[in-house]
């Protein structure tokens, strides 16, 4: 897998994940609660779920472009042998 921007639709070939860099803001979860969710004991945020449509897709790209530490990643699965 590689980073790669992420696609302007479903990503059906990659994952978005947190990385060790989150600040535990809260922001992502805010904009998709459905595909964030908090860690208390570690004081960090992870992705729950991939979205699965549209609207899903809106709220987890929303929270990529705003994460104050850039800490949301798309890694996109390369089918290339
Ligand atoms: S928006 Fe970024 S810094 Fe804030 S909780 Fe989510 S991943 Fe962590």
């Amino acid at each position: 897998m590689t980073d790669a921007a992420p696609p302007g639709r479903l990503p059906l070939d990659g994952r978005f994940h947190i990385d060790d860099t989150c600040i535990d803001c809260h922001l992502c979860r805010d904009l998709a609660p459905d595909n964030f969710e908090s860690d208390d004991e570690n004081e960090i945020h992870y992705v729950c779920k991939q979205p699965e449509d549209e609207s899903e897709l809106e709220g987890v790209l929303d929270a990529y472009e705003s994460c104050p530490s850039n800490s949301i990643r798309y890694l996109r699965i390369s089918t290339e042998e």
